[in-house]
């Protein structure tokens, strides 16, 4: 069993993907050629947000974001305790300084309330500048974005959403990638759209930032690319991996239907036995990951072992909190304790799931978990 299959999906649409591929090899227009421009048309439609403008990956997105805002030294950026390293990483890039929130127990999205403290906790006792703060949809759940927006305007701070595993998901009738000042998403081979190398996009409604978003992501060109105006990065999105993107887009729908599916065959499945993903209510997520949570470090270990003797692959996303990271030690300003990051980090574990997951897989996975909580 594969933890997550890319080898069905393309055999299910090799004609069309290898074709596109070809067309892109044959035109040798691999640097921002046609397919790119589409892409970025066809992005901005499907998310409902007026400016699109691709990238390398999806860190480069955040990074790209925090550039165009002109984030730098004396600037606080509130980050979610729980998450994957970039969303974090990009912040001292720029000169900044992270600080690390707490999270919902339940959703594993950035709790509303750690971050008031967070940022009361900065203005009485830094000398830094709240200016942003990044909302990422955890495993491809939306986060509070109601309550973030209320906590932003009162506090005059930017949202940027962090949207890298939520692709197509989407909460109040709005699809994610369309909820922050800027949002960012990435094409890594697993997420939910995800190409076949690095990629990444950058989503904005805001004429101004998309004008200099598109200059940073070409070393900061102005009039051409021999014109330099601003001090930028060499990250685009291969032509190659629009053409794939573009044919992959056509079957998301059907793919995120399937997972929904899946993560609902599990979750009765599982009901019960094991703390499963909160129910998401009328929002739909993207579905990046099927992560469940055991009863102590101990249970955890228990059910992996199980797992890896019934040959099932599982990953555990994430072990470590981004404070405890010995990257960010050096400048950690520790401004509100993030217990439920810690406990969620002793007990998570996320289990095989992509759309062509199958009914008898899920089972034999279930299987092997309520063997290992029978021991
Ligand atoms: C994958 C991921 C990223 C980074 O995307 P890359 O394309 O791998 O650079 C950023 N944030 C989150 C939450 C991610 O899961």
């Amino acid at each position: 069993m594969e933890f997550r299959d890319l080898k069905r999906q393309y055999q299910l649409h090799k004609a069309e993907i290898d074709g596109a591929v070809q067309e892109v090899i044959d035109s040798t227009h691999f640097i921002l050629g046609p397919q790119v421009v589409q892409l970025e048309r066809e992005l901005a439609q499907y998310t409902g947000v007026k400016h699109c403008i691709s990238c390398a990956n999806g860190t480069d997105a955040l990074q790209l974001a925090l550039m165009a805002w002109e984030i730098g030294k004396g600037d606080a950026v509130f980050v979610p305790d729980f998450t994957f390293f970039s969303s974090g990483e990009v912040v001292p890039l720029t000169g900044a300084v992270p600080v690390f929130v707490d999270i919902d127990k339940d959703t594993y999205n950035i709790s509303v309330d750690s971050l008031r403290s967070a940022i009361e906790y900065v203005i009485r006792n830094t000398d830094l500048q709240p200016k942003v703060i990044v909302a990422v949809d955890l495993f491809g759940r939306p986060a509070d974005y109601n309550a973030i927006r209320q906590i932003a305007k009162q506090y005059g701070l930017l949202v940027l959403e962090d949207a890298a595993q939520s692709f197509g998901g989407m909460a109040d009738d709005r699809k994610t990638c369309s909820f922050g000042d800027i949002s960012t998403t990435s094409f890594f081979p697993s997420k939910p759209l995800g190409c076949y190398g690095d990629g990444g996009a950058v989503f904005t409604d805001n004429d101004e930032w998309a004008d200099k978003l598109a200059s940073l992501r070409v070393h900061g060109k102005g009039s051409d690319k021999y014109d330099n105006i601003r001090i930028g990065m060499n990250s685009r999105l291969d032509t190659i991996q629009a053409a794939v993107l573009l044919q992959k887009l056509r079957f998301l729908e059907e793919e995120l239907e399937k997972c929904g599916w899946a993560a609902a065959r599990y979750s009765e499945c599982l009901r019960g036995m094991v703390k499963i993903p909160a129910e998401s209510g009328s929002m739909r997520s993207g579905w990046a990951q099927y992560t469940i949570c055991l009863k102590d470090i101990e249970e955890r270990e228990r059910v992996i072992a199980q797992l890896n003797a019934d040959g099932i692959p599982s990953a555990i996303y994430y072990k470590k909190p981004m404070h405890r990271q010995a990257a960010f030690a050096a400048n950690l300003i520790q401004a509100v304790s993030c217990e439920n990051t810690e406990y969620i980090c002793e007990r998570c574990l996320s289990l095989p799931f992509h759309p062509y997951i199958q009914e008898t897989e899920i089972e034999a996975v279930c299987n092997s978990i309520r063997k290992a909580l029978a021991k």
